[in-house]
């Protein structure tokens, strides 16, 4: 049995990886996280074929000439991201279902190339006042940083309305409960074959 897409996409602040590290456990949902390839360099802890495959700029455009992808996006300023259609298959072969963290462009183009077999969830801020509240919270950024990040927000979540479903997260608890229930349903869906 191959397993299906499940695609998260949210601006940046919103919860999402918080969201998928609560719910990649979950035994009914048997997810397997899709680690992208990036050509930006690992922060703190992270490790190559964990959070991502870290490769330079030049193999990403080799790679992305030779076809390699199934999707990818300059999601900063010299910076690519995308994902490999050798990890879709590494996970989905195994029957895992591959939950993919990819940014709103990314998301749009996965759901249209794998259609039914794919269901992708918008994960909301409250309201953009919030968000800016939780960015400056996380006291990391200076004002220049949260006002690119705000902006960047309100142009990602013009993009909500061409997801399958939003998830609203104003409660951590709450909003990674309301995912796993749209993966589980998404899931029973599939196959059933309805
Ligand atoms: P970060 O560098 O903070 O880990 O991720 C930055 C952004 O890149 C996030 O919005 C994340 O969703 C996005 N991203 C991660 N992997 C992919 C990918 O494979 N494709 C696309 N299009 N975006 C990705």
């Amino acid at each position: 049995m191959k397993g299906k897409i499940i695609i998260l996409s949210a601006p940046s602040g919103t919860g999402k990886s918080t969201i998928i590290s609560r719910i990649i456990n979950d035994p009914e949902l048997h997810l397997g996280f899709s680690i992208s390839a990036t050509s930006r360099a690992p922060r703190g802890q992270e490790q190559h074929g964990c959070e991502y495959y870290f490769i330079s700029n030049e193999e990403f455009k080799q790679r992305a000439e030779a076809g390699e992808f199934v999707e990818w996006e300059e999601v900063y300023p010299g910076t690519c991201y995308g994902t490999l259609k050798s990890e879709v298959e590494r996970v989905t072969s195994s029957g895992l279902n591959l939950i993919m963290d990819i940014d709103v462009k990314g998301g749009v183009n996965v759901k249209k190339c794998y259609g039914d077999q794919a269901l992708s969830i918008f994960i909301l801020p409250p309201s953009l006042e919030e968000l800016e509240r939780r960015l400056r919270g996380r006291a990391t950024d200076d004002d220049a940083t949260i006002a690119k990040r705000l902006g960047k927000a309100e142009y990602e979540i013009g993009f909500a309305d061409a997801y399958d479903c939003k998830v609203v997260n104003d409660d951590i608890d709450k909003a990674s409960a309301n995912v796993a229930a749209l993966i589980k349903s998404f899931i029973a869906k599939t196959e059933t074959g309805n």
